[in-house]
This record gives C-alpha cells, sequence and structure tokens, in this order.
C-alpha cells in the first residue's frame, strides 16, 4: 500500500451498540445509548430491532438527535437490536456505509454494526465476489457481513463466527443480530473497546461503559480480546466462547489519550483516570515553571488537571486556569478538507480569555499533536492576547505514522511529526519549548507492556500485516475452521 494511504475502502471509527431485554421495546435503550456515544460518529446514525418474526431499521446520515423523530422510534419494534454511530470520513460522506447493515439470507437475517477497520477486507471481498456475493457498499462491514451469512448456511452460529474470525484480519468491534439473537464480537488483539453491561429487564453491550451508565445500568465487564458474547433473546443473561487466543493484545492507546470518553471504563481502565496519570507523568518527564497551565478544552483537560496537581505536590507554584473557550457548536476541526477551513474553524472553536493570560508565561496541554493546525494557531492566539511565553506540553507521544485501525488520522505528508524531530516542531508551531510525552509512559499510565498495545501511530510499526508497512510481532495466523474448531456443543 502507498505511504500514508489508509487501508481498502472507507475506515469505521464508529460506535456500536446492542441490547437484548425481557419484554420491553429495545428501541428507546439503543437511542439513548447511541446519544452516550455519539463522540464515536456524527455522520450516521441507525438501528435494527427484531421483533421475533421480522427485522426492522431506520439509518439515517446525521446527529443521533436528528436521525431519528417519534415515529421512526415506535415502528422499530422488539424487545432486541443492535445500533451504530458512524465517524465521518474526510471528503466521503456516503449513506452506503451507514450501519446497521442489513442482509437477510435463506437461514434468516443478519444486522451488522462494526467498529475498526479490516486490513484484508479487499482479499476476502473478492473471493466472496467470486463465489456469486453482490456487494453493495465498498465497505468492510458488508464483506463481514456476506461472510458470516455464507457460514451460517453450513454451520451453526457459534461456528459460523469462529469461521469468520478466522478468516477477516484487523480491527473489529461487532454487535451483530442474528434474527432475533445479539451478538458481541471482539478481534482477537481487542484493538477497540466493547464491554457488556446489565440494564433493567437484560442486558446490553456498547462500544464504552458510559453508554451503559445513561441507561441506569451496571458495568458487568469488557468482552475480552477474541470473544463471542450471545447476549439471551429473553434478556436473561449471556453466554460466552472464548473463540479465538493470542499472546498479545493491540490495544489502541489512542482511545484513553483522545477517542473514547473520560466517563468510560476501557480494558480496566477508567479513562479519566489514565488521562490525569499521563498528565502527572508528562510534569514528571517535562514540567516547566510557569504561571498558568491551560488545557485545550476538551480532552486536554484531565491532562492539565492531572499536570498542575503533579506540579503542585512538588511545591511549584503552577496555577490550573481554564484560560481558552470552546464553542460547542463549531464541527470537528479536524475532518475539515482544506487547510484553510482547518484553521478558520480552529480560531472559531477556541477563544483565550485575555485577563487570565496577559503578561503571563502559559503551559498550554493537549492530548495529541496530528497536523499541528491546533497548535499553531493556539501559540499565535495567546501570544497575540498578551502570554509572554507560550510552551506546548503533550500528553501523546508525536504522531508519526497514519492510523489504518478505525480512527482517522492523516496521511504521512501531512503529520507534523513525521519525519521532522521536536525541536523541528517548535520551531513550527512558534512555541517556546515543547514537550510529547514518551511511550514508555503510556504503556505505564496503562498499566500494560508495550506489547499488548498498538503503537503504530507513534512507532510506525503496527500489529497487523499491512502491505507496504512493517509489522512489530509475529502475526501469522492459525488457519480457523469453524466445522473443526474444538467448540464444545452444549
Ligand atoms: P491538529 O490540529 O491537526 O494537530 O490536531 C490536533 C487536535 O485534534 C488536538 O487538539 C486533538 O484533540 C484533536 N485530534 C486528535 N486526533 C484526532 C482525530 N483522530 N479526530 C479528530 N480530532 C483529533
Amino acid at each position: 500500500m502507498p505511504d500514508g494511504r489508509h487501508s481498502e475502502g472507507p475506515t469505521e471509527k464508529c460506535g456500536v451498540v446492542g441490547v437484548s431485554l425481557d419484554d420491553r421495546e429495545a428501541a428507546r435503550p439503543l437511542y439513548y445509548a447511541l446519544y452516550a456515544l455519539q463522540h464515536r460518529g456524527q455522520e450516521s446514525a441507525g438501528i435494527v430491532t427484531h421483533d421475533g418474526f421480522q427485522q426492522h431499521s431506520h439509518v439515517e446520515m446525521g446527529l443521533v438527535g436528528d436521525a431519528f423523530d417519534e415515529g421512526d422510534l415506535e415502528s422499530l419494534n422488539g424487545e432486541t437490536g443492535i445500533g451504530h454511530v458512524r465517524y465521518p470520513t474526510a471528503g466521503s460522506v456516503d449513506s452506503s456505509c451507514a450501519q446497521p447493515f442489513s442482509v437477510s439470507f435463506k437461514s434468516g437475517s443478519l444486522g451488522l454494526s462494526h467498529n475498526g477497520n479490516l486490513v484484508n477486507a479487499e482479499e476476502v471481498r473478492q473471493e466472496l465476489a467470486a463465489k456469486g456475493h453482490a456487494f453493495t457498499s465498498d465497505g468492510d462491514t458488508e464483506v463481514i457481513a456476506h461472510d458470516l451469512a455464507r457460514n451460517l448456511l453450513e454451520e451453526d452460529l457459534i461456528r459460523a463466527v469462529k469461521r469468520t474470525m478466522g478468516r477477516i484480519h484487523g480491527s473489529y468491534s461487532l454487535t451483530i443480530m442474528h434474527d432475533d439473537t445479539v451478538l458481541g464480537v471482539r478481534d482477537p488483539e481487542g484493538n477497540r473497546p466493547l464491554c457488556i453491561g446489565e440494564v433493567d429487564g437484560g442486558y446490553m453491550l456498547a462500544s464504552e461503559s458510559a453508554a451503559i451508565d445513561v441507561l441506569d445500568g451496571e458495568f458487568v465487564r469488557d468482552v475480552k480480546p477474541g470473544e463471542l458474547v450471545v447476549l439471551q433473546p429473553d434478556g436473561s443473561g449471556f453466554d460466552s466462547y472464548q473463540l479465538v487466543e493470542q499472546d498479545n493484545t493491540a490495544h489502541c492507546f489512542f482511545e484513553h489519550v483522545y477517542f473514547a470518553r473520560p466517563d468510560s471504563r476501557i480494558d480496566d481502565n477508567l479513562v479519566y483516570d489514565v488521562r490525569r496519570e499521563l498528565g502527572r507523568k508528562l510534569w514528571d518527564e517535562s514540567g516547566v515553571d510557569s504561571d498558568v497551565v491551560l488545557p485545550v478544552p476538551d480532552s486536554g483537560r484531565a491532562f492539565a488537571s492531572g499536570y498542575a496537581e503533579a506540579a503542585q505536590d512538588e511545591g511549584a507554584g503552577v496555577e490550573f486556569a481554564e484560560g481558552l473557550m470552546k464553542n460547542r457548536y463549531v464541527g470537528r476541526t479536524f475532518i475539515m478538507p482544506t487547510q484553510d477551513a482547518r484553521e478558520r474553524a480552529v480560531r472559531l472553536k477556541l477563544n483565550p480569555i485575555r485577563d487570565v493570560v496577559e503578561g503571563k508565561t502559559v503551559t498550554v496541554i493537549d492530548d495529541s499533536i496530528v497536523r499541528g493546525t491546533t497548535s499553531t494557531q493556539l501559540v499565535q492566539l495567546l501570544k497575540d492576547v498578551g502570554a509572554e511565553e507560550v510552551h506546548m506540553r503533550i500528553g501523546a507521544p508525536p504522531i508519526v505514522a497514519p492510523c489504518y485501525m478505525g480512527i482517522d488520522m492523516a496521511s504521512r505528508e501531512e503529520l507534523i511529526a513525521a519525519g521532522q524531530d521536536t525541536e523541528d516542531i517548535r520551531e513550527e508551531i512558534a512555541a517556546d519549548s515543547l514537550s510529547y510525552l514518551s511511550i514508555d509512559a503510556v504503556a505505564e499510565a496503562l498499566g500494560e507492556s508495550k506489547a499488548d498495545l498498538c503503537l503504530g501511530c507513534v512507532t510506525g510499526e503496527y500489529p497487523y500485516d499491512i502491505e507496504g508497512e512493517t509489522t512489530d510481532r509475529d502475526v501469522a495466523r492459525p488457519e480457523i475452521d469453524g466445522a473443526e474448531a474444538g467448540i464444545a456443543d452444549d
């Protein structure tokens, strides 16, 4: 694959949910859960339910609040269902990729919601196309749906899922509806999050635990890497099948740094605690004396509070101040198509409070630098309103390579840290000083070994076999045949 290009098809950077209840309609809980996951995708939203006889589906472009009206929710009958919010991808706004993806076939119906990105979708697509499968989108979710539908013609549900897991490679957290049964599947490396919750009258699956909280549910646990979870259609419980075991996980550290909500719990870590700890480590590694510490809202907040707290623990007279105000109604600057539009949007989005900054030395804390647009603009803005010095501290290592696993990162040519060292970047963004966090500090804050993390975007070495890129591990996979998978008949 050419340098810096995303893998095949549009990447899926999304939120997924699934609900199975005893005697209550699933649509409304799914709708509220999708609201809680809105930060994971704003391009489209969808729900598919099953009433025991047939599927009902409503998928629309736009935000959750705009995609459904009262009538839509009422028409989504059934006590089981899945939902999806899709992240916008620069340039491509394509309703054929909106999810859940549904398909009917000889032995039933399937609905699929996918978060992640396959790295061998094209290969599997071509194989299935050669066997007569017709595809309606270029997304990898449809590839999973067709492969699973095909396997379901020959195998029972568990074996069919296992066979599909042996065929697809890459990052996937899935909620699946097979007739009225809701399933959750997490890829063998556990790249994207997925968790189980108990709610009034049943169980649910969600990308993040915040979606369980909004339904007043109880977090049960994370879905394990390589695990299939089957929710009982009557809401009475769930069954677990460890279908694939891998020596190492490849958890995405960037979920904790940027993508997930701070009030979510992922793989035994509360995201808020991780961000605060990253902030503390940032002070330990590269603390700088200044009058005020300003977070870049919103994701920089927890980092900055950890940083300021660690500074104060050491007796440094650093004051934490909300000196940058964010306009919530400006969309995400990151995905704007042109650099001009991105710069204008940063200015619209962030405004410094002159009185907090004027005549002061300032440390600005952000979670990450991607293209450098935000930091360049911020340094300029803060100097314009009278900051004497502006020091940038970043709660992640330099992002030097693209993400193929489902987070929208720029290509290498656009990444400010690709091919430049920190001093070059400091000069480019015109800060008085600049420091990033080390990779070791990230692993320590997460309590995981580096071998269990996907660090592709900060090392350029990926835990998956991606054409044109190098890998940091043995990615050879055993052939998995559902029929001979050794699954106990129970
Ligand atoms: P940039 O301005 O290109 O350097 O992007 C950095 C800013 O965008 C930071 O303030 C991050 O909080 C935010 N950011 C980082 N990664 C992403 C992403 N994948 N999508 C949207 N925003 C991001």
